[in-house]
């Protein structure tokens, strides 16, 4: 047993998990409401400008500004109105305009759109009074959004909704994505029951591989729900073995501690190739991760505490890095805020303290952060409470109110 092995500063425990973990290789064709945050394992080329013409940018009046003098009001015929979706079939001559609506085509012979609000409507006719429109105005030029050619979204982008909204306006049916890596989880524990049937004594219900297969399929990976594992050696072991064949990326809970019934931790000596077992943080010091090689196939994995906080910490801060690589894209640094905290916290020097804080706007319209009280790591309730992490550094101390504090906000994270 390896696990009382110096625990690993944060940051170093992060750099090595990104170099251990690669992409998964093989990539699939799905249509545009199907790839919602999966990641682009192609580049995508324009085919099309965007806009693929001219096009007014307000509802008002096209003309030709061309040796008219703007400083002067001018009284112009108006020719007939287009509609978006249609083209102008005439010319428009010097002393004419079409009335045209936001998007529709400008038409030939024309270089500026005259906001509507901003003329003066008679029967037949406008009058721009002087200097309210000036030549080029409220004209969309073709291609000025993405012009044919030009690529247009990067391998390796995460689609998010605008991702979506751009293929299509670029007439892109299907996108060519990464495979979802595959995470096998299961929970283990001789106390631990599944939700669904009574509680006998001394039992808990196993509420870990729920908070993990919500974090998990909420970034956008597939799950492989192994259940619970009693803590009997034997069946542990094969449950790695199963997992291993058919996953990208293991995730266990509970057992990796120096408990008389933690097997966790030794069957992963001997299974496993182990990059560490501790990271000086809390919640969430015993966490090993490593890999297993067997059948020329590798699987990372991570054998996280049991506690269910120290569960949902450690995947945020380690675990959620390792499926963004393995999904084929690099996982963009967290949001942190830094904001006056109202509350005093306790903390030990020396390690990383990752606490559950309540994120408001004061009177002043300043966000500031509390604490959720009670910071022990099995109290989920904390966790269901909390809008945020408050991160304190190893290297500092206690706080004390209206000192500020970093936090990493929850919002499009859990
Ligand atoms: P362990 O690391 O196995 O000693 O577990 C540490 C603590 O977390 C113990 O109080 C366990 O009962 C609890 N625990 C372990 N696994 C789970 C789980 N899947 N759901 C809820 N609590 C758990
Ligand atoms: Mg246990």
């Amino acid at each position: 047993m390896k696990n009382n092995t110096s625990p690993l500063p944060v940051d170093q425990a992060r750099r090595i998990i990104s170099e251990a973990v690669t992409a998964v290789k093989e990539v699939e064709t799905v249509v545009l409401k199907e790839a919602l945050f999966r990641v682009l394992a192609e580049g995508v080329t324009a085919l099309i400008d965007v806009p693929a013409h001219d096009n007014a940018a307000m509802d008002g009046y096209a003309f030709s500004a061309e040796g008219m003098d703007m400083g002067q009001p001018h009284t112009l015929k108006t020719i007939g109105p287009l509609l978006a979706g249609y083209r102008f079939e005439g010319m428009v001559s010097p002393g004419e305009c079409v009335q045209i609506m936001t998007g529709a085509p400008v038409p030939t012979g024309c270089d500026t759109v005259v906001q509507q609000e901003n003329v003066d409507v008679q029967e037949g006719f406008i009058t721009i009074p002087a200097g309210n429109a000036s030549k080029g105005d409220n004209i969309r030029l073709r291609g000025e959004d993405i012009r044919a050619g030009e690529n247009a979204l990067k391998a390796g982008t995460l689609l998010r909704p605008a991702h979506l909204g751009l293929l299509a306006s670029l007439g892109v049916e299907k996108a060519v994505v990464r495979r979802r890596p595959k995470v096998a989880v299961f929970s283990t524990g001789d106390e631990l029951y599944p939700v669904g049937g009574p509680l006998p004594p001394g039992g808990i219900y196993d509420s870990n591989r729920y908070a993990l297969d919500g974090m998990i399929r909420r970034l956008g990976c597939e799950v492989i729900d192994m259940g619970v594992i009693r803590d009997d050696p034997a069946k542990i072991r094969a449950a790695f073995a199963e997992a291993a064949s058919q996953a990208d990326v293991i995730i266990t809970t509970g057992g990796v501690s120096v408990g008389v019934a933690d097997y966790t931790g030794q069957i992963l000596s001997d299974m496993a190739d182990m990059a560490f077992w501790n990271i000086n943080m809390r919640p969430g010091r015993p966490m090993a991760f490593g890999r297993i090689i067997s059948d020329g196939k590798e699987t990372a994995v991570f054998g996280l505490p049991g506690n269910p906080v120290a569960v949902m910490t450690t995947f945020y801060f380690f675990v959620r890095d390792a499926l963004f690589y393995m999904m084929g894209t690099r996982p963009a640094p967290l949001p942190r805020l830094r904001v006056s905290c109202l509350s005093p916290l306790s903390k030990r020097r020396g390690r990383t303290e990752f606490q559950r804080g309540i994120l408001s706007l004061n009177e002043q319209g300043e966000w500031v952060v509390r604490t959720t009280g009670e910071q022990g790591s099995g109290m989920l309730s904390s966790m269901a409470r909390a809008n945020c992490i408050i991160i304190l550094p190893a290297d500092g101390e206690a706080v004390t109110p209206g000192e500020t504090v970093e936090v990493v906000p929850f919002e499009g994270l859990v």
